[in-house]
């Protein structure tokens, strides 16, 4: 491995690092050169997506920080990818061996629409990854004890994915976006899911369906060259 990994989710003390949800641009830029510090990389080598509950995944430019898509992926070094979030799952995907790197926004609708089935083949088609090696975090995110949703989209979701997925009109997209990272080839024990439920778990993460007025926190990842020593 010729390179150092970073990876990481922001909390509530890294503040909102999202423009779209609070309209105080001055606000978020301090607020990210704050995290760019704290983790040393270039702000202006970030990249991050306007967010349209998609599952359109763009491959980043070294010259074009915004993207339309729901899903970034990499192997750029020194090029941090950042999803944002607050109850949606940010997912981190990295193959530490060729050294690629994703990340995605998984809420109801771009799990419903397969998001992770799509960076897997961006990363086996693009980026020659073999997806037995990548390994996926899903963070803190809104957890099947909260997140209650119309029946309707309760029956999609059975229907689509098992019974298994849901009780009554609780969901449970985390075992969703499991199940198709697995159909995918992604190994078991390479996949962890946090426990954290971003609503009711009182820890240090924005939740949209606590309160609606909120920020957003981030997933970020980044290859950096290793040190030589
Ligand atoms: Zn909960």
């Amino acid at each position: 491995m010729n390179f150092d990994l970073l990876k990481t989710f922001t909390t509530i003390d890294d503040k909102n690092i999202a423009y779209h949800v609070i309209n105080d641009q001055i606000s978020v830029d301090e607020n990210r050169k704050a995290l760019a510090k704290k983790y040393d990389f270039d702000l202006a080598s970030l990249k991050y997506m306007d967010q349209i509950h998609s599952n359109i995944v763009q491959i980043p430019s070294k010259d074009i920080s915004k993207y339309i898509a729901d899903a970034l992926v990499t192997d750029l070094i020194n090029t941090p990818l950042l999803v944002m979030v607050a109850d949606c799952i940010p997912i981190l995907f990295y193959d530490d061996i060729l050294g690629v790197i994703g990340v995605a926004h998984a809420g109801r609708n771009g799990t419903y629409q397969d998001i992770v089935t799509n960076v897997c083949e961006i990363m086996k088609n693009d980026f020659s990854c073999d997806l037995s090696n990548v390994k996926v975090e899903l963070g803190p995110s809104i957890q099947k004890c909260c997140y209650e949703v119309s029946p309707e989209l309760a029956t999609i979701a059975t229907k689509n994915f098992g019974n298994d997925i849901a009780n009554g009109r609780f969901i449970d997209l985390q075992q969703i976006n499991k199940k198709q990272l697995l159909k995918n080839g992604i190994l078991e024990e390479n996949i962890t899911i946090s426990k954290i439920c971003t609503k009711c778990s009182n820890r240090n993460y924005f939740s949209y369906r606590r309160d609606p007025h909120c920020g957003r926190f981030g997933g970020l990842i980044m290859l950096r060259p290793k040190l030589e020593l």
